[in-house]
């Protein structure tokens, strides 16, 4: 979707837009339908060669688009702006049916689009955009802004645009591959708004653990806890990744932004450590001829009980009657508390949200800069991140629209506007 002007043929653009939104993603999206909604004209600036690239790779290419019910534990950072953004723009899913979209929700609450694809989702987005009159300018970046007399300048590397009221909407640093590469923190940069540390979340943690090698590839269900020296940072449950240089999975990722130095993995959540003695007891007197390395078969992948033995300083080799009560105990305590050490993660490359950003501080409740009126930021660009499971997008809907609602809003009174469209 290159320069595409969605206007109606023969309308040539204005000189100044109501509204220009720099940031193609689906926060941007989101924006752009509201404020022209509500009858601006808008532009959207995208720095890559088409809109939406992103989201067409959510959710491994179905685009879990919300969650339902939208538990608000689920947010962290701003989670009182979150709370009420949220509360004001909720249900995403009747968001989207007003767009044309259905959908369809899975066992754990995660919704996606009916046909599964997230295209589906960026069509909407795209064609109400084109009915709106949104015109699109992509592989435009937007290397800095000025503000004059209340009127906005976006500056590209080969075209300005003027705007009276300018929305960022560039994401924050997770996936710079798919283009936010954390600009609207340095484009805010001159005009001194805070911004606090952006740092990979929802990614995997890195580890030095000789013993991933030997694991890399496996999958278990566990109860992940992660720990910061002797505090509970947190828990997750969910089927834990094991990688050569990282654990990762989705369980793992709910605790990435929590920073934890070590991961507990419970692999028998179901039973207590009594319980799980007990077990060992029985499968010890079921299995009394056999070597070690057969003792978990059926209770672990063999690889994983192999590890475990070994930690638990049982030799592969030696018959199962040789093990000793101590090393049942030893073996019972690690099935329930087999901790890594993990470092803190820096990739963004592998990260699929950005924790930190602008801060509530920063902000009105509907998500204008206090220092620079006229500009609205959304999405991830703004201090909320979220679990895995649909909340992010949530987000970015919600904050998008609340930005472009906002931006027309404030435009109400000036003269000469368009119609509202919806
Ligand atoms: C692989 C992956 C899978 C994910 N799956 C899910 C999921 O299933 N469910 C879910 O809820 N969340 C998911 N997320 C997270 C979700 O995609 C993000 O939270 C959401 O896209 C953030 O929206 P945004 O509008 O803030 O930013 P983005 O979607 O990142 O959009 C920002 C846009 O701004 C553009 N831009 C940046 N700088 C400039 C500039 N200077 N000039 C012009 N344009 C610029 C970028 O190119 C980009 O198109 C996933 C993330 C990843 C990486």
């Amino acid at each position: 979707m290159k320069n595409v002007r969605s206007q109606p043929a023969g309308k040539e653009p204005p000189s100044c837009f109501d509204c220009v939104i720099v940031g193609g993603g689906a926060s941007g999206l989101a924006a752009a339908i509201e404020a022209s909604a509500a009858g601006c004209t808008v532009c959207v600036v995208e720095k890559l060669p088409r809109v939406g690239k992103k989201l067409l790779a959510t959710g491994n290419g179905r685009c879990n688009f919300t969650h339902e019910p939208l538990f608000h534990g689920a947010f962290h950072g701003e989670t009182a702006l979150a709370s009420r953004i949220l509360l004001n723009k909720a249900n995403p899913e009747e968001w989207f049916r007003s767009l044309g979209v259905l959908s369809r929700k899975d066992g754990e609450g995660r919704v996606y689009p009916y046909s599964n694809q997230a295209s589906a989702v960026l069509d909407a987005l795209r064609f109400t955009c084109a009915q709106n009159g949104v015109i699109f300018k992509c592989d435009f970046a937007v290397t800095s802004f000025d503000v004059r007399r209340g009127i906005y300048e976006i500056i590209g590397q080969n075209e300005r645009l003027r705007a009276k009221r300018l929305i960022l909407a560039c994401g924050g640093c997770a996936a710079p591959a798919m283009g936010s590469t954390g600009d609207a923190f340095s484009l805010l940069k001159p005009f001194g708004v805070e911004v606090l540390p952006p740092r990979p979340a929802l990614c995997p943690l890195p580890s030095k653990e000789p013993v991933l090698r030997a694991l890399k590839g496996l999958r278990v269900r566990a109860m992940v806890t992660a720990w910061r020296k002797a505090r509970k940072l947190g828990a997750s449950l969910g089927e834990v990744q094991f990688q050569e240089q990282a654990l990762s999975g989705i369980c793992v990722f709910d605790l990435s932004w929590l920073v934890p130095q070590e991961l507990s993995l419970d692999l028998l959540p179901d039973l207590e450590v009594q319980e799980v003695e007990k077990l060992l007891w029985e499968l010890l007197r079921t299995r009394k001829t056999l070597p070690a390395e057969d003792w978990l078969t059926g209770l672990f992948l063999r690889r994983i009980g192999g590890e475990l033995l070994k930690a638990a300083g049982i030799p592969l080799t030696a018959s199962v009657s040789e093990v000793h009560p101590q090393q049942i105990q030893r073996l019972a305590q690690l099935c329930k508390d087999w901790r890594f050490v993990v470092e803190a993660p820096t990739q963004f490359a592998t990260a699929q949200v950005t924790a930190g950003g602008i801060p509530a501080s920063e902000l009105s409740p509907d998500l204008e800069l206090l220092r620079l009126p006229g500009c609205y930021v959304c999405g991830e660009a703004v201090n909320v991140h979220a679990d895995c499971g649909g909340y992010n997008l949530s987000w970015a809907w919600a904050s998008g629209r609340t930005a472009g609602c906002a931006a027309a809003e404030s435009l109400r009174r000036v003269p000469n506007r368009k119609k509202s469209k919806r």
